[in-house]
């Protein structure tokens, strides 16, 4: 198991830098997320022992359970998953980033809860590109005056745009994730903004959007294997 992971590592690795020289990148732009939801913290920790050291997860309670598993680990924790009022806390006190802001109600309870003695809380807003509406995210026309807000909160540092694009045939996304680079450089035109983070990208389609300027990739089965069906 553990040999395998190294050798899916290596492969995604392999294939992020592909991605780059075609897009004519560094690979040091783009940071590779493990996305560890429903595997056990003995896989992550074989992750950090092939070399991994972000991971994110999309449930709090489950996350919880690993980081303290893994505490004498020096990882960097996530938060990519839909995030509830009741759970700004939890996440504000135990992860470095937030993926998945859709609204400046949740992003004021991260700031006010993030502990004074801890860095800046990083933070993506989360966009919903297609504007379905059984998925999260805010709409792409509400983003700019989002990220202008939340770029005031001050234990908050926002610093760009989250999505997860339907499944759809792979030039449908990839047209997405083109959109969702264009929506980041519109928000710092008009909101006077620096960010610099595009998190988009899973293991079906990391590579187009590396060439549409992810800079962070969230990788899980292509890393870990299929996940059990829920
Ligand atoms: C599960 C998940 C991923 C990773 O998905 P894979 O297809 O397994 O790579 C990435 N981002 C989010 C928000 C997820 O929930």
């Amino acid at each position: 198991m553990t040999i395998s992971l190294a050798t899916h590592l290596i492969s995604v690795q392999q294939r992020i830098a592909t991605a780059c020289r075609l897009a004519q990148r560094s690979p040091q732009e783009v940071a590779l997320l493990a996305v560890g939801k429903t595997w056990p913290a003995s896989l992550l920790r074989a992750a950090y022992h092939a070399g991994q050291i972000r991971f994110g997860e999309n449930y709090v309670q489950e996350a919880l359970g690993k980081m303290a598993e893994l505490v004498d680990l020096p990882l960097e924790w996530h938060f990519i998953g839909p995030i509830q009022a009741n759970k700004t806390r939890l996440i504000a006190e135990n992860f470095a980033w937030a993926h998945s802001i859709d609204r400046l109600k949740i992003a004021q309870r991260l700031s006010a809860q993030r502990p004074p003695q801890l860095p800046p809380l990083q933070v993506c807003i989360e966009v919903n590109l297609g504007a379905e509406a059984s998925k999260s995210g805010c709409a792409a026309a509400d983003a700019p005056a989002l990220a202008a807000a939340i770029a005031r909160l001050p234990q908050l540092a926002l610093r760009g745009l989250m999505a997860l694009p339907e499944a759809a045939e792979p030039a449908r996304r990839r047209q997405r994730f083109h959109e969702l680079r264009v929506l980041l450089e519109t928000i710092n035109r008009i909101a006077s903004l620096n960010l610099d983070t595009l998190s988009m990208g899973m293991s079906e389609d990391f590579a187009e959007a590396i060439l549409e300027g992810a800079t962070i990739v969230r990788v899980g089965s292509a890393l870990f294997g299929p996940r059990a069906a829920k």
